[in-house]
């Protein structure tokens, strides 16, 4: 249930209303906004008597929100999350960002060359995993600590952010220490507990859609993280399971129209495992912005086809480029543009 206040409410009301949802025996948030404050309340499990809500000085009105999901819904909250990165990054604007980097960190001249290439392009934020989710156990995990630590310097040495999975609860303090974002991988989206832990460190959380998972429950997973009081979410779809063979995935793009209606949360896509298949990301990309999606997230390797995960999906570095400059055009388009480093942005105009 969420209280809304009158515009211009002063502190003493909100405080008021604060006190009886605490005396009624939940949880008060309040949420103040550009237009006017409203507080959330957590912890019921059905319909809560407003009355005496209702009646408290300043309250304009109270809305019960009916999905299942509530702290992630645009019930609860009109206005999109905008999630500021500390190296300047914004997801969830009018800019789409773009996230980019290996499937895994493989060594230090792979992932440092890269990220001086990518932040070239004018990417902001590196991807590269240090611990991998990979269906056989024979297959390689990736370098742990150490490839967060190569991830490190790569930021250190470009100004990049860092994006990379946290695989278990036990890991995910190590992964928080290094990470700007941490990713919650497609197999563990209704790892609970994961979610719970993951979201108390406070860092943003890049929470992937799973493999089978409706969009209902990729929002209620998305609860789980901020009933832990961590707003900063961002929605991923990178496919689904479908029945053909000529894709990994299916990229599901409705998802982002879809998300966008019933939630407040950005939401990127992925087409890298959304196809599984080289040729087929720049099209999905393209697609992917023209439906509204509020960055990418893209597997780009040196040497795809030397690649220790993910090759088949991963892009030469010359097709990201042009990736980046066909998926410019098509933001603009719809009325927005790529999140660009700003000398990147300077030169590509110049080219035009
Ligand atoms: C990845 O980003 O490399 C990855 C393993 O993604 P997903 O969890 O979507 O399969
Ligand atoms: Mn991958």
């Amino acid at each position: 249930m969420l209280v809304v206040m009158r515009h211009g409410a002063p502190e003493e009301s909100v405080r008021r209303v604060v006190d009886v949802i605490r005396e009624l025996g939940y949880q008060a948030r309040p949420m103040p906004g550009r237009q006017r404050t409203a507080i959330g309340l957590i912890g019921n499990d059905g319909k809560v008597d407003s009355g005496r809500l209702e009646a408290l000085p300043d309250v304009m009105q109270v809305i019960h929100v009916s999905q299942p999901y509530k702290q992630v819904s645009r019930e609860w909250r009109a206005e999109p999350t905008i999630i500021e990165l500390e190296n300047g990054a914004i997801i969830g604007g009018n800019d789409v960002v773009l996230m980019a980097g290996p499937c895994s960190v493989e060594s230090e001249s792979q992932i440092l060359g890269m990220a001086h290439r990518l932040r070239d392009a004018g990417v902001t934020i590196l991807r590269g995993g240090a611990f991998k989710p990979r269906t056989s156990p024979y297959a390689f995990q990736g370098l742990g600590v150490q490839g967060l630590q190569l991830l490190a310097r790569a930021r250190a040495e470009t100004g990049m952010a860092i994006v990379t999975e946290a695989l278990e609860t036990e890991t995910v303090d190590v992964v928080a220490e290094y990470a700007d974002i941490i990713q919650i991988g497609a197999r563990n989206m209704q790892n609970f507990p994961l979610l719970r832990r993951a979201g108390r460190t406070g860092k943003p959380i890049l929470l992937k859609r799973g493999l089978a998972a409706t969009i209902n429950e990729l929002l209620l997973s998305a609860e789980y993280i901020l009933a832990e009081g961590n707003e900063r979410v961002i929605l991923c779809e990178r496919g689904v399971r479908g029945f053909d063979e000529h894709t990994r995935n299916l990229l599901d793009l409705t998802a982002i129209p879809v998300v966008h209606s019933l939630s407040h949360l950005p939401i990127i896509a992925d087409p890298s495992h959304g196809t599984g298949v080289r040729a087929k990301v720049t099209p999905m990309a393209r697609a992917a912005v023209a439906a509204g999606a509020d960055g990418l997230i893209i597997e780009v390797h040196p040497d795809p086809d030397r690649a220790l995960s993910d090759g088949a999906q991963s892009l030469w570095p010359e097709q990201f480029d042009a990736l980046v400059q066909q998926v410019g055009m098509i933001a603009e388009a719809i009325g927005r543009r790529l999140a660009l480093q700003p000398d990147r942005r300077m030169a590509m105009q110049a080219e035009r």
